[in-house]
């Protein structure tokens, strides 16, 4: 079966697992790598798994962009890829005729998203969400967008537009070097990272032609001001103006060399962020002048003495707070550069005043320590956040169109994915619940999408079901009762709250809530909210405090009496303002929380978005190290969780994960109809749904088609079967699995089978055909054999006929005596002359038997012994009456063969001679040892004493 995450097998079954898993993904996936798909949708299963090893695949090959159905996940390459931004490649995106069939790209994303402007169908209005975590590239990816709309929605006819809408172009890409130095920070995470969250409306005429851009900005981080975790910075802006100040501006601001700053950390640390100067260009072009920025950069330095206003304790508390030694020195400069009274400014940290009683009676109290330390923070922070609103409203006013110049938009959102660190507070809990909003958003969207893809081939949609986060929506924001409506009641009541007690309170009245939770083993007070991303700790403590963000009113007062341009510009003398700041009695004002306030943003936002239609960029740190080329699944699992690519990824299992094309369905599981009995074919409906499904329609060729029903029909599993695609669930491919493994089993065994037949069979050919092939041949040795005994035999007989004539003729020349003369004509003519009848047989006898005594004499098989002896006596027909007394010895190896001839009168007496037919060299003579045969049969006649 198919291993789903984090399922790891052991040894061979993993191994085996793996196999199976590379042939269904081979299957399921077609024959592309996982590299070469574009689309996680395509993934087949769709599972954490195979979806993480694509990401992955794709990043090692270099390519950073993947849709995941409606949305485009988006890798950080974390090094220079110049060529997939270049204006070439925006053009060739804006000008294909079809960008989706492209490679996947932000540039897709922003062509679809102007295209859908220009066809002018509802909603025209878009907006594209980029989310991610800290450093994932949201930022990068924004701006890379802005520059895309900057080419391709300027007017490529009329020059007048063309100039403005560059104008207007310029403007927008310049604010941001401005926002990123006022609004990002070095962290842990990001160099740059973005401490706000930023929605950039892009606004288009009837041309399509960019006319203008307004900035909206979220919770800025402006705690930033006063304190910076370990290892992180401050705002850059601080670390800009603290390099990269001229000699005159540094006496102006006094900011001299070497100078240490309690809230400017690791100085020493050189970013490419810490460009002043492009800080200062891009200000100018924005239309704030250098007078002005001066007075911001002043401001900025103020801030900076005003950190290192350090107190001591009082040790009594009728006193207030003193000074530590050098500080009263960071307290004058910094009231002369925030264009205050030194003394005014120190008393206000001090001391702190209360109105009370009818006659509205100012009571002063000094401050502890702490508090001293807390209302100089809220003093930085309060001129920091006011400098920052000021800054995107100068921004807003110098990209703005005028309401009549445009008429549609597309909203750019970079915004702050969801958080989970060991202590959350209130900025992770606004920032989670935002992102609980947008992945509601996102959701709906999503499934929307869904049911459409399921509607086009012919499923219902009602048995998908998906987690959905209204219940955690409910908890935080949920009326009449939730968190925040807790929280902002404690702020109401304006009483001494204590973190046990909130605890208590919003156990109490949210009992009972399915994602609510507690940290039982915990020692603070803390709530845990079950997000869609994971289970988020919140400490209660400090909770109440920076919902209310208290502003002490002294501090506007005296912020409001500064001689400072600026100053006075950020803290006019509202009389609003100040009625708010200062609720007295029963009239007061309802408290304006940053939950309150963050809250009716987030619906301003939200209610934006629902007018457009949503794309979503996901962008995914591959690893926290900032470094190319490295991929670490555990934190990419993590980010695809925070961005609810998991969610999506759960949303499409809980449909069907798994859609094969028909082709492909029946080319893997044709087999399977051997599963069913012969019988019962065709008798089925063509769908096994239950009819829930439509008939696939007659497309495709008729023998796919029956192929398919035929298959269908033979399954146990329920199938649902669409007009293109066939869909299932992970069980169903499971038991579809099993049942073609049955399948191959059988066909194995099948196989297996008829080979051992055909090797058996074929073993038995050859052992038989080798049986007869060695008998012909032995065969034919044999009959090699005689047919050369055959001919030596002859050749023999002849030489023995030719010699026995011509011995016959020397015989009868070297008779003696009256022999002689009839013997002279014997060779000549043996059977003319009439020979003694003994004389003839003897001769007669001698020249048919002895070539076969000699034959046999000197045969190596045949008879032996005593044996071969007769046999020569009697082709010799010598007497054998005393056998015994002749001595016969035969052998190949006979030194030769004398000539032998019979003496006429009978006797048995022979005349030896050397035969011609000796081995004249190898033998020297005939040695009675030597001698064997019939030649030694002749010597033994010849022997002394021998008759
Ligand atoms: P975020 O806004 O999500 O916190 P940024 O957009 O600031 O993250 O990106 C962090 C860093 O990652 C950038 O400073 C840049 O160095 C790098 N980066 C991000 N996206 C890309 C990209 N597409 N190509 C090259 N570098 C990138
Ligand atoms: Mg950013």
């Amino acid at each position: 079966m198919l291993q789903q995450v984090n399922g790891h097998g052991s040894g061979s079954a993993a191994h085996g697992g793996e196999s199976l898993r590379e042939d269904l993904q081979e299957f399921l996936g077609g024959e592309a790598p996982l590299q070469q798909l574009d689309d996680l949708t395509k993934v087949n299963p769709v599972t954490l798994e195979t979806v993480l090893r694509c990401l992955q695949a794709r990043y090692m090959a270099d390519t950073f962009y993947t849709n995941a159905g409606c949305t485009l996940v988006a890798m950080n390459p974390f090094k220079p890829v110049p060529q997939l931004y270049s204006p070439e490649l925006m053009q060739e995106y804006h000008a294909a005729s079809q960008p989706q069939t492209l490679k996947p790209h932000i540039f897709t994303v922003g062509e679809q998203t102007y295209r859908n402007v220009k066809s002018l169908m509802e909603p025209v209005n878009q907006s594209i969400v980029v989310s991610g975590e800290s450093g994932a590239g949201k930022t990068w990816t924004s701006r890379c967008l802005m520059k895309f709309y900057a080419v391709v929605a300027a007017s490529p006819t009329s020059w007048e537009s063309h100039k403005v809408a560059q104008r207007i172009e310029q403007r927008i890409l310049n604010s941001n070097p401005v926002m990123e130095a006022f609004g990002n920070a070095c962290t842990l995470r990001n160099n740059n990272s973005s401490r706000f969250g930023k929605f950039i409306q892009l606004q288009l005429n009837g041309a399509q032609q960019m006319t203008g851009a307004a900035v909206q900005t979220y919770l800025l981080e402006k705690t930033r001001v006063a304190c910076q975790a370990p290892s992180e910075r401050n705002f850059h802006i601080f670390y800009q103006i603290y390099k990269g100040a001229h000699a005159e501006e540094r006496v102006r601001w006094c900011l001299p060399e070497g100078a240490t700053f309690s809230w400017l950390p690791h100085p020493e640390r050189t970013l490419e962020e810490d460009c002043f100067e492009v800080t200062r260009e891009a200000m100018l072009h924005l239309g704030i002048d250098a007078p002005t920025q001066n007075n911001i950069f002043q401001a900025l330095a103020g801030l900076l003495h005003l950190g290192n206003t350090q107190f001591a304790d009082s040790g009594n508390e009728a006193q207030p707070c003193p000074l530590v030694d050098d500080a009263q020195c960071s307290v004058g400069t910094s009231a002369l550069l925030l264009g205050l009274l030194e003394d005014h400014l120190l008393e206000t940290l001090r001391i702190r005043t209360i109105q009370a009683g009818r006659g509205r009676q100012v009571f002063r109290k000094p401050c502890s320590q702490a508090e001293c330390d807390t209302r100089r923070d809220c003093l930085a922070k309060l001129v920091y956040a006011r400098l920052f609103d000021w800054l995107v409203s100068v921004i807003n006013s110098s990209i703005c169109a005028a309401p009549d110049s445009w008429t549609t938009f597309i909203g750019l959102l970079d915004v702050y994915g969801f958080e989970s660190f060991p202590n959350n507070s209130l900025e992770q809990l606004c920032i989670n619940y935002a992102n609980e909003k947008l992945q509601q958003h996102f959701v709906a969207h999503y499934l929307r999408a869904q049911q459409e893809e399921y509607a086009v081939e012919g499923l219902e949609w009602s048995f998908v079901s998906y987690q959905d986060n209204q219940p955690c929506l409910d908890l935080i924001e949920g009326s009449p009762v939730s968190i925040c409506s807790l929280i902002n009641e404690e702020c109401r009541l304006n009483r001494p709250s204590s973190a046990a007690q909130l605890q208590t309170r919003i156990e109490s009245a949210l009992t009972g809530r399915p994602r609510l939770g507690r940290d039982r083993l915990s020692p603070e007070p803390n709530f845990i909210v079950l997000h869609y991303a994971g289970p988020v700790r919140y400490r209660t403590a400090g909770l109440v405090e920076k919902n209310k963000d208290p502003v002490p009113p002294e501090l506007t007062r005296l912020l409001q009496q500064s001689q400072d341009p600026l100053l006075k510009v950020l803290f006019p003398a509202d009389p609003e303002e100040k009625s708010q700041e200062e609720p007295s009695g029963q009239n007061r004002a309802p408290v304006l929380t940053v939950v309150s306030k963050f809250k009716a943003s987030l619906e301003q936002l939200l209610q934006v978005l629902h007018g457009t239609t949503p794309h979503y960029i996901r962008c995914i740190k591959p690893n926290s190290q900032a470094q190319a080329q490295i991929f670490h699944r555990e934190e990419v699992l993590s980010q695809l969780e925070a961005c609810g690519l998991v969610e999506t990824i759960h949303i499409s299992a809980a449909g069907f994960p798994i859609r094969v094309s028909h082709r492909n369905f029946v080319e893997r599981y044709e087999l399977l109809r051997r599963l069913r009995p012969a019988t019962t074919l065709g008798r089925h409906g063509p769908c096994p749904d239950g009819g829930r499904s439509e008939r696939p329609p007659c497309t495709e060729p008729a023998t796919l088609r029956g192929l398919l029903q035929e298959i269908l029909h033979a399954l146990p599993a329920p199938l649902h079967c669409g007009r293109t695609k066939v869909f299932m669930t992970d069980s169903t491919l499971e038991l579809l699995e099993c049942a073609r493994a049955q399948v191959l089993e059988q066909c194995a065994r099948h196989i297996q089978r008829g080979w051992r037949r055909h090797r058996c069979r074929t073993q038995a050919r050859r052992r038989r055909a080798a049986v007869l092939i060695q008998a012909a041949v032995r065969s034919w040795l044999a009959r090699k054999h005689v047919r050369r005994l055959h001919a030596a035999a002859t050749v023999i007989k002849r030489a023995w006929r030719e010699w026995r004539i011509r011995m016959a003729f020397l015989a009868s020349e070297e008779l003696d005596g009256v022999e002689e003369k009839h013997s002279s004509q014997a060779p000549c003519s043996p059977s003319s002359s009439p020979l003694p009848l003994a004389q003839t047989r003897l001769q007669g006898a001698i020249t048919r038997l002895w070539p076969l005594g000699l034959a046999l004499a000197n045969a190596a098989v045949g008879v032996h012994g005593f044996q071969r002896k007769l046999v020569v006596f009697a082709c010799l027909q010598l007497p054998v009456g005393s056998p015994r007394s002749c001595a016969i010895q035969t052998a190949q190896e006979q030194a030769g063969v004398l000539s032998i001839r019979a003496l006429p009168q009978g006797s048995i007496r022979f005349h030896c001679r050397k035969s011609p037919l000796r081995y004249a060299d190898t033998c020297p003579g005939p040695s009675p040892d030597s001698v064997t045969g019939f030649n030694q049969i002749l010597l033994e006649r010849h022997r002394p004493g021998h008759v």
